[in-house]
């Protein structure tokens, strides 16, 4: 069986491993741009809002994989606004999700330790629906 140890740092190293085609299509849009085989343009394709260069004097504009990350150069240039709306679910889970009350170790000992949810829900600081997601994995999938 594994132990809390294992699955810690499994779930610790998932966020750079969980979507490597998308990790990879990354690094190619970037090296597209560097090597300016891809423009990046100022303004946005869907709303036509031009949201201004980052501190790095970088346009704001984000590439979307509108079909799929296995066409990594098939992009669709969005402002941020446009892009979180495209994108079907947000992949900010777990210990990255700002509001979230629980931590990783507060997860696993739900999973593993016996006590009720009532007692759980107590000990954290959160409702008893939170723990009963966390056991059923309906947060939390990913450890
Ligand atoms: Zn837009």
């Amino acid at each position: 069986m594994t132990d809390n140890t294992d699955l810690k740092r499994l779930a610790e190293a998932a966020p750079k491993v969980r979507d490597p085609l998308k990790t990879r299509a990354h690094g190619k849009v970037r090296d597209a741009i560097l090597s300016g085989n891809l423009v990046r343009p100022s303004i946005c394709e869907k709303c036509g809002d031009e949201p201004g260069a980052g501190v790095d004097g970088r346009s704001l504009i984000q590439g979307h994989h509108h079909k799929g990350y296995d066409r990594p150069l098939d992009v669709e240039w969005l402002c941020a606004r446009c892009h979180r709306m495209e994108t079907p679910f947000n992949p900010r889970r777990g210990d990255a999700v700002k509001v979230g009350k629980l931590t990783l170790d507060a997860v696993l000992d739900i999973r593993t330790k016996r006590m009720s949810q009532r007692q759980f829900a107590a000990l954290y600081g959160v409702v008893q629906t939170a723990v009963q997601q966390v056991q059923t994995r309906r947060t939390w999938d990913h450890v």
